[in-house]
């Protein structure tokens, strides 16, 4: 796996970049170069056997010049103030280029949700709410599930800010987070978005490329939300899984992996690890495996120069943020392997977040339906104004994608000013 990594100086890198390809004003791009506010913060959480561990938490808000702060919050052992700077960033310009009316922001704690009782989690989650206190808001920063959180998460996490507001915002103040389950006023359809983006993505790239789904093979990397409902869903179209990983290793089957059982087994036992329906192999012949389409769906600098080489896929559609680096990137490129970037791809997960934060605002609950075409409708107008400009400007799509983003972003701060 490609070891030393800057992932900041990576996205700041592409941001420069992207920035020169649409001469963009310098004093705007000094703006976004780095973040409004790094919150970094320790609170004390009690164990179930009563003993206390000091956490260590961070809420990155990058901009806010298109609306409240919106981004993940991931509990993971290498959550690192940096890494969350990078993946607020790509919060700001995903939003943007979704014409979403949020900015960007990027949350986590440093642990290991799975070496925890679910009862310390949410202890974890509640006192994390707490220390952020008003740096949080409805219509100010609204988190919402990364990795290693989930429904369940959000769910405590808008419990204890209602309970902390008081009594006359308690309604009004649901709409903290999003990604909470549809009892607790969730939205139909989140659960899968950011899968259903992906493919969306994917279905997209097909008909322009004139390949059939139907009789296609696929892998995936990361087996959790964005990983096991990308496979669900990509199997209904007649394509079929033929090998996965997760933390715990990687196993194969050229014959199709079950990707229903394979969730209710991650589902059941955290990881992948003792399915019995594959052949363990090494992450090198992971990467290696013979298939049309790979979706990394688990951590940032997964996909470097060895695994580039050696990718037999003919698209990568980055469920993850940030999978490929650059060098992995520049390889892939030169072998014509096409790359659908993080910020459009993965995209699909904020804008049913905010379909949600919309639907607590207005008291309403948007059928599946409703959720599922709008959803459709965004991700197939961005997906083809991304491909216009890489068409046009004779870039990478990222480059491309970040392009469209700053755009509109550059338009409203030209427009607004900057005060003073
Ligand atoms: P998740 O916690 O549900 O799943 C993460 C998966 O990655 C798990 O299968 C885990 O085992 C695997 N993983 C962790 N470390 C790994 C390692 N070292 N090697 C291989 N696999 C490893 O998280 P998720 O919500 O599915 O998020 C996955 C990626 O998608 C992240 O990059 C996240 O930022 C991005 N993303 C998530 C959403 C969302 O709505 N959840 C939206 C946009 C982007």
């Amino acid at each position: 796996m490609p070891e030393k990594y800057d992932f900041f100086s990576v996205v700041q890198g592409t941001l420069d970049h992207a920035a020169k390809v649409i001469d963009m004003d310098k004093d705007i791009q000094l703006i976004l170069s780095q973040p409004k506010n790094e919150i970094m913060m320790h609170f004390p959480v009690r164990m179930d056997d009563g003993s206390y561990r000091l956490m260590k938490g961070y809420r990155i808000q990058h901009n806010n010049v298109l609306g409240p702060y919106k981004g993940g919050i991931r509990y993971h052992k290498d959550v690192t103030l940096d890494d969350c700077k990078a993946l607020a960033f790509l919060m700001t310009w995903k939003c943007a280029l979704m014409r979403l009316p949020f900015g960007g922001a990027k949350g986590g704690v440093k642990f290991d949700p799975n070496a925890f009782s679910k009862d310390e989690v949410m202890r974890v989650s509640r006192r994390f709410v707490s220390a952020l206190g008003s740096n949080i808001g409805p219509e100010y920063d609204v988190p919402a599930p990364d990795v290693g959180t989930n429904a369940d998460t959000m769910n405590w996490m808008m419990d204890t800010y209602v309970n902390v507001v008081g009594s006359i915002e308690k309604q009004s103040s649901q709409r903290i987070v999003t990604g909470k389950s549809i009892s607790c006023g969730g939205s139909e359809g989140r659960g899968k978005a950011t899968g259903q983006g992906v493919v969306h993505c994917i279905v997209e790239w097909a008909r322009e490329n004139d390949f059939d789904l139907e009789g296609s093979s696929f892998f995936v990397q990361g087996f959790g939300n964005v990983g096991s409902n990308t496979a669900m869903l990509l199997s209904k179209l007649g394509a079929t899984l033929v090998a996965a990983g997760d933390h715990s290793g990687y196993m194969t089957n050229p014959e199709g992996l079950n990707p229903h059982r394979l969730a209710d087994w991650v589902e059941e036992h955290r990881s992948i690890a003792g399915y019995p329906g594959g052949q363990a192999v090494s992450r090198e012949e992971f990467f290696a495996t013979k298939a049309d389409i790979f979706v990394p769906a688990a951590l940032e600098n997964q996909l470097g120069p060895e695994e580039a080489k050696v990718l037999q896929a003919k698209l990568v559609v980055e469920g993850a943020n940030g999978p490929t680096n650059p060098e992995g990137e520049r390889i892939l490129l030169e072998r014509n392997v096409a790359i659908v970037p993080d910020i459009l791809a993965n995209a699909g997960g904020v804008t049913v977040s905010y379909f949600e934060w919309v639907q607590n605002k207005r008291s309403e609950h948007w059928e599946l339906a409703e959720v599922d075409m709008q959803l459709e409708r965004r991700m197939r107008t961005v997906y083809h104004s991304v491909r216009a400009f890489a068409h046009q400007h004779r870039v990478p799509w990222r480059v491309a994608a970040y392009a469209v983003a700053l755009q509109r972003l550059e338009r409203v701060y030209k427009e607004r000013g900057i005060w003073p």
